[in-house]
């Protein structure tokens, strides 16, 4: 919670819910970045929040974008960013796509397979691309599972294909899953990742940059490692795997910078029991699964809950969206408390929802809007 979007709730009580996302805090957080890890361009995923006015604030601070469709290349081009300074990170594009983000002037691009590499060769002639390898996800949690990457063998004998067809061979990338709390996951995937390099330069191609993707975490209900434990963890693995060959480094921090700029307001709808003995209480909320809380699916993340009664004695609940689903449910099993008094009407807080929430959101589902976002 942050002085600026605490004096913008006071002064203008928007409806509930809403999403009020600090524009100075973006920029912090993006400062912070920068400075802890000096060495790696920052590619900012502009999935986490694709807010213009977040693009415009990265944009002036000189920041470069992972995009990950056409809409988000336009956004960002609409926002000043140039193309140069643009990735397309999706390792699964139309080519009617990739044909467009190329005239548009987009030189780098992602792959992780055959057939992608062929669309490259063919939309996007001479570009440079990288290779996303697979990256163990233990500790994060919100994985990324085996959807994306491929095994270090494959990507040596892709890479020379690429160079093949006459594309410029020019990374490497992995992903060690959103909200990955174990830095020990960089130093693997680094490690896997340097493999490839020497392979590749026994077969000729240097390969020029290292994508480190993103999934730095931020503190939600429990603490995670700082980002600058993990930018440590970084730069060890990285001299211990190329001494001073260091390659170009880039990282693709979505939550890391979105996440904590924003607050969710809500208001409890009502709060029930399911029978006389039961100890646990039902509390639905005005938001939930459908209305931009989507990462909270399975109960993984636990986003921190503030209510104006805190302090009061609090017992155990099970917290619900609005929506007439069954799986609208924010959490059941995570042990959650809250207040004993909490009522129907008490607006509640939930810090650290700038990333992934607004987009989220359904467009109507059960009659409920998309949730409002105030960029202050
Ligand atoms: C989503 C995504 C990111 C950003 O992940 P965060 O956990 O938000 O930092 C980075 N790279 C790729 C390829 C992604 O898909």
């Amino acid at each position: 919670m942050t002085p600026r979007i605490e004096r913008f709730l006071a002064d203008h009580r928007p409806p509930s819910p809403c999403l009020v996302v600090d524009l100075n805090r973006v920029g912090e957080n993006y400062r912070a970045i920068a400075e802890a890890l000096p060495a790696a361009r920052i590619h900012y995923a502009v999935k986490a929040n694709p807010a213009p006015r977040i693009l415009e604030m990265l944009v002036s601070l000189g920041s470069c974008f992972d995009a990950a469709g056409p809409r988000e290349i336009d956004a960002c081009l609409a926002a000043g960013a140039s193309p140069g300074d643009l990735s397309y990170g999706n390792v699964v594009k139309k080519p009617g796509d990739i044909a467009k983000a190329f005239r548009q002037g987009v030189r780098l691009f992602a792959f992780d397979s055959a057939g992608e590499l062929e669309k490259l060769a063919q939309a996007a002639p001479a570009a440079k691309v990288y290779c996303r390898v697979l990256a163990p996800n233990d500790g994060a949690e919100w994985p990324l599972s085996r959807k994306f990457g491929c095994s270090l063998d494959m990507a040596r004998d892709l890479m020379v294909r690429a160079r093949d067809l006459g594309l410029d061979a020019h990374g490497i990338s992995f992903h060690v899953g959103s909200q990955q709390t174990d830095p020990h996951q960089w130093e693997v995937a680094i490690g896997r990742a340097a493999m490839v390099f020497s392979d590749l330069r026994e077969a000729g191609i240097e390969i020029k940059m290292i994508n480190l993707g993103g999934g730095f975490p931020v503190p939600y209900r429990d603490p995670v490692p700082g980002f600058d434990a993990i930018a440590e963890v970084i730069m060890k693995a990285m001299t211990a795997n190329f001494g001073n060959r260091l390659p170009a480094m880039a990282i693709k921090p979505g939550r890391k910078i979105a996440a904590e700029a924003g607050v969710i307001e809500s208001e409890v709808v009502l709060v029930s029991r399911k029978s006389y003995d039961d100890e646990m209480r039902w509390v639905y909320l005005d938001v939930g699964l459908f209305g931009g809380l989507a990462e909270t699916m399975g109960e993984a993340i636990k986003y921190r809950i503030v209510t104006p009664r805190d302090g009061a004695s609090a017992g155990p609940v099970a917290i619900a969206g609005p929506t007439c689903d069954g799986a609208d449910i924010l959490y059941e099993d995570a042990g959650y408390t809250l207040p004993l008094d909490l009522k129907a009407g008490d607006r509640v807080r939930l810090p650290g929802t700038g990333a992934y929430t607004a987009t989220y959101a359904s467009v109507g589902f059960n009659g409920f809007a998309p949730l409002e976002s105030y960029y202050v």
